[in-house]
């Protein structure tokens, strides 16, 4: 852990989790290009540090068509492929998919076998049913625990999913799919992959706080920080290397008041609750879809359990931080971390 000097100014946009692009003082970065839009309920930064005007901004153009696209056809909660697979579920009918939607609920359901059940694309009924299905987090009552009794007892798992040729039914008529925890990961790969098909290979895709980056072998890579959960400082930063995905699941950012109570967006499959115990989990990882996964599904294992579903997962670089603002890092994560005092008002052990 080393205490270099870090940018300790105010981020424009501390109002989100996660983590944040730093520019470096006094690099000159001519080549940068940026393309800003807002999707996924939050503001989409795409990053390119490389290639003549021209070529950039058609490429700047077809990732973000890229990531809209995602964004139109995976919600839960807008009509789209998702919600037609949905309603055949329901109804216990049989729907052919495209490929894409069939790769992602592929390895969606082996990442929920790999974290235990804590990660599960299947709960999306019980978040619809605590309100969640919004754009707007509306206050209101803490719901009865017997409204979700019905979702627990049906128990619902991707592997209730069935693949008949290219038609997928489910066993399960509660199993509804939810990938608030997941598409956003797939898409930032997506993006990546996009650019580095057309020959990009300097680039970041910045999804509200979730991000990954690129850069070229031997070049320097991007300057992250990731943000104090309760704070508009930052927690630490560190350099990112090759390609690499910084990611962040928090209960502090996307939350119903219900009678007072704060009620966040993640559920606990086992009890159909929302999560709670840790307030932030960062995953640094190659992947930016198993580092959304097993940020959500380390949000809900809480204090005790995160490292073994962090070793389930094969996640080693890992960065917790508890209500009390105790923070937890893994040693592999902790040799990537720069921390600076004065920044951070919490501990960080290495665990
Ligand atoms: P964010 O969307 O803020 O980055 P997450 O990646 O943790 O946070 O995704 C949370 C979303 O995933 C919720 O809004 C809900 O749609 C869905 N979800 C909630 N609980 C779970 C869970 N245990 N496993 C998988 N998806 C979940
Ligand atoms: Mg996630």
């Amino acid at each position: 852990m080393s205490d270099a000097a870090l940018p300790t100014r105010r981020q424009a946009l501390a109002v989100l989790a996660g983590a944040v692009w730093l520019p470096v003082p006094g690099r000159a970065d001519a080549a940068l290009r940026q393309a800003r839009h807002f999707l996924f309920g939050a503001p989409v930064d795409v990053r390119i540090r490389q290639g003549d005007g021209a070529t950039v901004a058609a490429a700047l153009d077809a990732v973000m068509a890229g990531l809209a696209q995602i964004h139109q056809r995976w919600n839960a909660w807008k009509p789209g492929e998702l919600s037609r697979l949905n309603a055949a579920f329901r109804e216990g009918r049989a729907l052919r998919v495209a490929p894409a939607l069939r790769a992602m609920i592929h390895s969606a359901a082996r990442l929920e076998r790999d974290s235990l059940g804590f990660f599960n694309p299947g709960i999306g009924g019980a978040v619809a049913a605590w309100g969640f299905h919004d754009d707007v987090m509306r206050p209101g009552a803490w719901p009865d625990v017997r409204t979700f009794a019905a979702w627990r007892d049906a128990a619902p798992s991707l592997a209730q999913i069935e693949l008949r040729g290219d038609m997928l039914t489910s066993r399960n008529p509660r199993l509804q799919l939810d990938f608030g925890a997941y598409a956003k990961g797939v898409a930032i790969d997506r993006a990546l992959d996009q650019l580095q098909a057309g020959g990009i290979d300097a680039a970041l895709v910045d999804l509200g706080g979730n991000l990954a980056a690129m850069s070229r072998a031997g070049a320097p890579g991007w300057q992250i920080g990731i943000r104090d959960p309760q704070g508009d400082g930052l927690v630490a930063s560190l350099t990112t290397v090759a390609r690499e995905a910084v990611v962040t699941s928090g209960s502090y950012e996307r939350f119903r008041m219900l009678d007072g109570r704060r009620a966040t967006h993640i559920l606990d499959p086992g009890t159909l609750q929302p999560a709670s115990g840790l307030v932030s989990v960062t995953v640094l990882h190659r992947s930016a879809a198993h580092a959304d996964a097993a940020a959500t599904a380390l949000l809900v294992a809480g204090p005790q359990r995160w490292r073994r579903v962090a070793e389930r997962m094969g996640v080693a670089r890992v960065l917790v931080i508890d209500a009390q603002l105790r923070g937890q890092v893994t040693a592999a994560m902790d040799q990537r971390l720069r921390f600076s005092s004065g920044a951070w008002r919490g501990r960080v052990d290495v665990v």
